[in-house]
């Protein structure tokens, strides 16, 4: 079954980066589809196709949550059938609504898993973008399973505690993740996103360790 995976958030906030991580860190497994709707900027393309080998659909002519639902339905399911990757990674426009999006996806006539959902947010310009689009920001946030911080070492540890119990009270137990981004993401959104899968996988691999050794693969 395809899994599809969302990376959401303002733009600037770094979903690019955080896409890019990913893939070098072989979260979206071998060969994965990104469909990129972040239409009237530059887009990275060919950056990205050049650094991280992805192939690429690019959806430029509208916003995929509203304006481009129908168009975006059939590009998705003709993507599925004729090249049936593993993964698609999606990447919605700065303005869409992860909720707004989530119902599409409950059109697609097409098994699939929905895998990761996450939302990018800038700490720099956290205040700034909260009024700016209020209504889109915290959207994108609550219907996320896990929340990325970027730029985090850019503000103070104050600051980031703030921002950390703003975001807090509006997603309830789903978490937050401010490491820096240096840090190895994908263990991290795999146990925020998926925490019964982790914790399966986890133990699996403890098992299978020789006795006395309880060191975790890549420990
Ligand atoms: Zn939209």
């Amino acid at each position: 079954m395809v899994k599809i995976s969302v990376v959401s958030g303002f733009l600037g906030s770094g979903k690019t980066t955080l896409i890019k991580k990913l893939l070098k860190e072989d979260y979206f497994g071998k060969n994965p589809y990104l469909i990129e709707n972040d239409y009237g900027v530059v887009n990275l393309d060919d950056q990205l196709k050049n650094e991280v080998g992805v192939q690429m659909l690019d959806m430029s002519s509208g916003c995929i949550c509203c304006s481009l639902v129908g168009n975006f339905l059939v590009e998705l399911e003709e993507l599925i059938r004729m090249r049936q990757p593993e993964h698609i990674i999606i990447e919605p426009s700065s303005v869409s609504k992860l909720s707004e999006l989530q119902n599409v996806f409950c059109m697609l006539k097409i098994p699939y898993e929905l895998y990761t959902t996450v939302t990018v947010v800038d700490a720099i310009r956290f205040a700034q973008n909260q009024y700016v689009a209020e209504e889109y920001f915290w959207d994108q946030m609550k219907s996320a399973d896990a929340v990325v911080l970027s730029k985090v070492e850019k503000v103070s540890k104050e600051t980031l505690a703030s921002i950390c119990r703003q975001i807090q009270e509006k997603i309830g137990d789903r978490k937050i993740i401010c490491e820096p981004w240096d840090t190895a993401y994908a263990p991290l959104l795999e146990k925020a996103c998926r925490p019964v899968s982790y914790e399966a996988n986890v133990s699996a691999r403890r098992l299978m360790l020789p006795r006395g050794r309880m060191r975790f693969k890549g420990a």
